[in-house]
């Protein structure tokens, strides 16, 4: 099916949804794509042997980045996978040892939420730790919830809505004392925030290719190898015993190796990256400032290219629409927009019902150098004033 092309086109700044393949990834993606067919498990011959290298050329690249061994990277389809993996692949270890006590922020992504939400249909107790006003996961509420028979906590590194960054590095060291399993979902900064992701005490941690630069349709699970044995976590996929049999399936080598190349960009071009979306952020606040709105979020916590901001009074689904030529944006999650339900991450912080309706998340990235705003200032002013109008 071909693209239809949108024109005029807007500027994109979703990027938190997904974020445009880098170049560089393309090419790499093309060439393995276009070449002979390469299943890595297939080592009988130099096309497999040349693919399962470089399948263990991005694993060891994802594992340097984490400071990891490449033996506890497994591949997945994204962070969906990955966080099911987690979550639903522990509950066995659970259901031996008596431990059905799950603890998760109330902030968590669907993929995790969902998951959860089974689990305790299948007879786990899952409870969530409240955030603040400005969207924080505080540990001081999260360990008086912890118990005798907690299995796992589960708190993401970066919101997907706010951009808020998480203290994992402390809930990490408090759970390890305590020998309570720790899943991170760091889809959102894995990449993007690797100071704060070096020497975190996780057990498992999620992350995806498509918010990354990468090619869609990968990302990986790092899970934690213990000392002897094999290890707390049962597959999902059964199958052909791939991914130390953790995750059965032929390996996509050429969305492996985009990720792994997507990875190495990273690992090089993050800080010039995030001082361009820190100007692009400030440019954006600064034309913000002649405008009655909200941001979520703290503010010295929350990611250079992120804003979720509320502009009370105007509904943000006619905002959205209004400026389709010109922004391409969206309310946050993008996996809950098409349903208009009022966002859970914004509602667990206490945010008024005005100002829910009334959000929009911008992200952007490489290739957005200004946020247009003239159009979203004109429209929310147009909007408030067909509200009140003003008295002849
Ligand atoms: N977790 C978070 C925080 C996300 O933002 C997303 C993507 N919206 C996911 C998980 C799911 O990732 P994927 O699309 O790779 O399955």
């Amino acid at each position: 099916m071909q693209r239809v092309t949108v024109s005029p086109s807007p500027i994109y700044a979703d990027y938190n949804a997904s974020t445009p393949v880098d170049p560089r990834v393309l090419a790499v993606v093309r060439d393995w794509l276009t070449g002979p067919p390469a299943n890595p498990g297939s080592v009988t011959h130099r096309y497999g042997q040349d693919a399962q290298a470089a399948v263990e050329w991005s694993r060891a690249e994802i594992a340097a980045s984490l400071r990891a061994e490449p033996e506890e990277v497994v591949f997945t389809s994204g962070a969906t996978e990955s966080n099911n993996l987690a979550l639903l692949g522990i509950s066995s270890f659970g259901l031996r040892h008596e431990r059905r006590h799950i603890l998760a922020s109330a902030i968590e992504h669907p993929s995790v939420l969902v998951p959860l939400e089974q689990l305790r249909r299948r007879g786990f107790e899952v409870e969530f730790v409240p955030v603040t006003g400005e969207g924080v996961v505080e540990v001081d509420q999260l360990l008086p919830r912890l118990r005798r028979d907690t299995l796992l906590v589960s708190v993401m590194h970066a919101n997907n809505e706010t951009g808020v960054l998480q203290p994992i590095r402390e809930i990490g060291e408090a759970l390890r004392k305590r020998g309570i399993f720790f899943h991170t979902d760091a889809s959102q900064s894995f990449g993007k925030e690797p100071e704060l992701l070096q020497d975190v005490t996780y057990d498992f941690l999620s992350l995806s290719g498509h918010k990354i630069y990468g090619p869609p349709g990968i990302g990986a699970l790092l899970a934690r190898r213990p000392e002897s044995g094999r290890g707390p976590l049962e597959p999902l996929l059964w199958g052909g015993g791939q991914e130390r049999g953790l995750r059965a399936g032929t390996l996509p080598t050429a969305l492996i190796v985009g990720l792994g190349v997507a990875v190495q960009v990273a690992r090089q071009d993050y800080l010039a990256r995030r001082t361009a979306a820190q100007q692009v952020k400030q440019t954006l606040l600064a034309a913000l400032q002649g405008i009655d709105h909200v941001v979520h979020g703290a503010p010295e916590q929350t990611q250079s290219h992120v804003l979720h901001v509320s502009f009370p009074g105007v509904d943000s689904a006619a905002l959205i629409a209004a400026l389709r030529d010109e922004l391409a944006i969206s309310t946050g999650s993008a996996c809950s927009s098409a349903r208009h339900q009022p966002s859970h991450v914004l509602e667990a912080m206490g945010v008024p019902p005005a100002q829910l309706t009334s959000a929009i998340r911008l992200s952007w990235g490489p290739g957005v150098t200004e946020i247009p705003t003239q159009g979203l200032l004109a429209a929310v002013q147009r909007f408030r004033s067909a509200k009140n109008p003003s008295p002849h």
